[in-house]
């Protein structure tokens, strides 16, 4: 089977991923607009009408911007949660019915032929979820917003062979940084995001041989860069005296535009 993954936008103005097979795909999350994400699908050679469905984490504006206009021009379904569905919808958003689709927690479901598991994670919305999609041989996970790493989503994560991981902030730059006290908490706690160390330590934790791929995603505008993100990580995984053997790839994902096509063989 061929598998394709692609970050369309991974920074504070909005996420959007894309995951295709030979024939159809998917988006996870819609967060820049409509607009955005058909030229930036186009760049990419995909055309918008091999989309069969948009998965959706949560809430937030930067997953959600472009939904409205996309499920009503391109009439797509959108996969999430009745209680995200309650926290999505409102006088001004206003989603066709034929659109909506209800999906359970931790209940496979399939979508343009992959078998898909939406899994809780613990964040400032009124619900938020990750995504385990499995295709053929190979297994996916999306966990770009959660303040700590609970038990149930470590098992989703550590079987993914390719990773899609926030690494949201420096933990210095944050302290240091302008942000006021509150939302500086608000970030750091366990329902904020994970900060370069978090991540890094974690992932030395579940390092293995299936995980070939991983991609650090949801870098904040103010208070990371790309390169602390890296040498976090190096310094880490040196202290831990992990040697990556060469067959995993590390990938920082754009804040802006599409990343790199990575294509996962069986
Ligand atoms: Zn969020
Ligand atoms: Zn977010």
């Amino acid at each position: 089977m061929e598998l394709n993954f692609c970050s369309l936008s991974s920074g504070s103005s909005g996420k959007c991923y894309h995951l295709g097979n030979e024939s159809d795909g998917i988006l996870i999350d819609a967060g820049i607009s409509a607009t955005s994400i058909r030229r930036f699908l186009s760049r990419i050679g995909v055309p918008i009408q091999s989309i069969m469905g948009i998965l959706i984490t949560h809430n937030h504006i930067d997953h959600i911007r472009g939904l409205e206009v996309l499920t009503r021009k391109n009439t797509l379904p959108a996969f999430t949660t009745s209680k995200i569905w309650k926290s999505i919808l409102n006088p001004r958003v206003k989603i066709s019915r034929d659109c909506i689709r209800e999906i359970p927690l931790q209940e496979k479901f399939s979508l343009a032929g992959f078998e898909i598991e939406a899994f809780p994670v613990h964040h400032d919305a009124p619900e938020t979820i990750g995504f385990h999609i499995c295709a053929g041989n190979k297994k996916i996970t999306i966990a770009t917003d959660l303040g700590h790493i609970c038990a149930t989503a470590a098992t989703y994560i550590q079987a993914a062979n390719l990773l899609v991981i926030e690494s949201n902030y420096d933990e210095l730059m944050l302290a240091q940084g302008k942000y006021p006290y509150f939302l500086k908490s608000r970030i750091k706690s366990d329902h904020g995001h994970l900060g370069n160390h978090q991540t890094s330590s974690f992932l030395a934790d579940i390092i293995n041989d299936n995980l070939t791929t991983i991609c650090l995603a949801h870098l904040s505008k103010n208070n990371n860069t790309p390169e602390l993100v890296l040498q976090n990580l190096q310094k880490t995984f040196a202290e831990r005296g992990i040697n990556l053997t060469g067959q995993q790839r590390i990938s920082i994902l754009n804040r802006n535009m599409p990343s790199e096509v990575i294509r996962l063989t069986d």
